[in-house]
């Protein structure tokens, strides 16, 4: 589609609002009026009275139009708001779909509904996302509800508190939806030794600089990747030296992603419990194998069961299970039954996820995008699951947008009180420091008593965080800097 940006350069906006219609389409941007088949003209235009946004869109043999004036001397934000709502009228007039975030696209609306309540108050909170980006007051509920609960958890933050991330980007085969540098082990058998020797290195530097800064450890994550598709022994190992080179005397939170069911046995369990982890997530994605097969999972729904009983013999007592709505050839009907079988296992949280779909993955690659109507069927879904949910006493407790997912839905993580996934949190809300190590990790630096926050980016593939670790070491020297220029005690 052609999108005419006239008057105006909210470019970003408007490409985002397209995309919540044709996600997977080719949006060419200009700032000229170039009418014709398959083109929206969003212009900007100033009068006497203040400013009036409008929109003319011809699509698939349709035309619609919308208008809004924005009256005095609003702001430019005001302004791009109103061009987008009128792009957003004209698609869903032209393809008969609503989305139930309206035109807002950012991936941390609870933290936006806590901005605004807080400069406002929760109603005229609501209001704004209702009026301002058409959003539905059921997804301004589920933010007001995760910002709360994100509150509570950050609360806790002191400037000297840090996160710590371990990625182990190896899995038992790749998912048809995955656009995560995730290798099968299989293929890189032979790099994993040299990955793992060098991780731990890594590992070492990285909490050296943790000590010498007095840092306080509060989360650990490891996850991937599968990290339980390595060996019993090889992830001994890699759990014994996160514990030997971090001082765990604050932490709260121990999590080890052991994502496949099929990687999980109790030797495996058994050392994950040995180091200390205090939970583990297990996740199936569905429950119907025929789902399963399609989305180039090697286990089935029963595997799954196994393992999560398997889990509970080695004594896990918080669990956590994923779920995705969205997925290639699941229906409303088997995404109930999927979650009803969660639900029979009792996991301390749960988190919906809804299908994302980006360019790497091998669905886009063999040319299997959902249909349209697939946005639909998945709001339906990740509905459901919020109802029943809370219904069963998991309540909903931070939450994420990612780009191109279907729907434009949202991932949410529910969890019995006390089970949050406090990581989770601290990650997507930026409050406070996360060192990252491995292949494709991001350190995030957080000011520690400001706003500030500085990236140190890993090599992305594990080929490349081998052939050039001295640059991923001798980057990790950013930490100290960044701390000398942001210090987390008074002098
Ligand atoms: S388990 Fe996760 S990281 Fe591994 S292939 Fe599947 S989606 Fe990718």
């Amino acid at each position: 589609m052609r999108l005419c940006n006239v008057g105006h350069e909210f470019d970003y906006e408007t490409e985002k609002v397209a995309r919540i219609f044709l996600p997977y389409e080719k949006i060419d941007i200009v700032h000229e009026r170039a009418p014709g088949e398959d083109a929206a003209i969003c212009t900007l235009s100033r009068d006497a009275d203040g400013f009036l946004a409008a929109c003319e869109v011809c699509l698939s043999g349709k035309k619609e139009c919308a208008s809004e004036r924005v009256a005095g001397e609003k702001s430019k934000k005001s302004c791009e708001l109103a061009v987008a709502r009128c792009l957003y009228r004209c698609l869903s007039a032209i393809t008969g779909y609503k989305s139930s975030w309206g035109i807002l696209t950012g991936i941390r609306p609870a933290k936006l509904f806590s901005a605004l309540s807080d400069k406002s108050g929760a109603v005229a909170a609501y209001k704004i996302f209702e009026n301002e980006y058409l959003c539905d007051g059921g997804k301004a509920d589920l933010c007001f509800k995760c910002a709360q609960s994100e509150k509570n958890i950050t609360g806790i933050n002191t400037p000297a508190s840090f996160s710590l991330y371990v990625s182990v980007p190896f899995c038992p085969s790749r998912c048809s939806y995955c656009s995560f540098v995730s290798h099968s082990v299989e293929n890189a058998k032979g790099i994993i030794p040299d990955y793992l020797r060098l991780l731990k290195k890594e590992l070492e530097a990285t909490g050296k600089v943790a000590a010498r800064l007095n840092l306080r450890l509060e989360t650990v994550y490891v996850g991937g990747g599968t990290p339980t598709a390595i060996t019993a022994d090889e992830l001994k190992d890699l759990l014994f030296s996160v514990r030997e080179n971090f001082d765990f005397s604050n932490v709260r939170e121990f999590t080890v992603e052991a994502g496949r069911p099929d990687t999980v046995d109790l030797e495996k369990l058994a050392v994950i419990k040995a180091a200390g982890a205090s939970r583990i997530s297990i996740n199936p994605q569905s429950m119907n194998d025929a789902v399963l097969r399609n989305i180039g999972r090697r286990h089935t729904a029963q595997q799954m069961t196994d393992a999560f009983y398997l889990a509970r013999e080695a004594g896990f007592e918080n669990i956590n299970t994923d779920l995705i709505a969205g997925l290639d050839g699941d229906t409303f009907e088997s995404f109930k039954s999927s979650l009803e079988k969660i639900l029979a296992l009792s996991p301390e949280s749960v988190t919906v996820h809804s299908l994302s779909v980006k360019r790497a993955a091998n669905i886009t690659r063999r040319g299997e995008m959902p249909g349209e109507s697939a946005g639909a069927a998945a709001g339906k879904m990740v509905d459901y699951a919020r109802k029943t949910l809370e219904e069963n006493g998991l309540f909903p407790y931070y939450m994420y947008r990612q780009s191109k997912t279907v729907g434009n839905l949202e991932n949410v993580g529910y969890a019995k009180p006390g089970f949050e996934g406090l990581y989770n949190v601290y990650i997507m809300d930026e409050t406070h420091t996360v060192l990252a190590c491995g292949a494709s990790a991001v350190t995030k630096l957080k000011e520690p008593r400001g706003d500030n926050i500085e990236r140190i980016f890993n090599f992305k593939y594990p080929y490349e965080y081998i052939n050039r670790f001295d640059e991923i070491i001798s980057r990790k020297r950013g930490i100290e800097d960044y701390y000398a220029k942001h210090p987390v005690f008074d002098k």
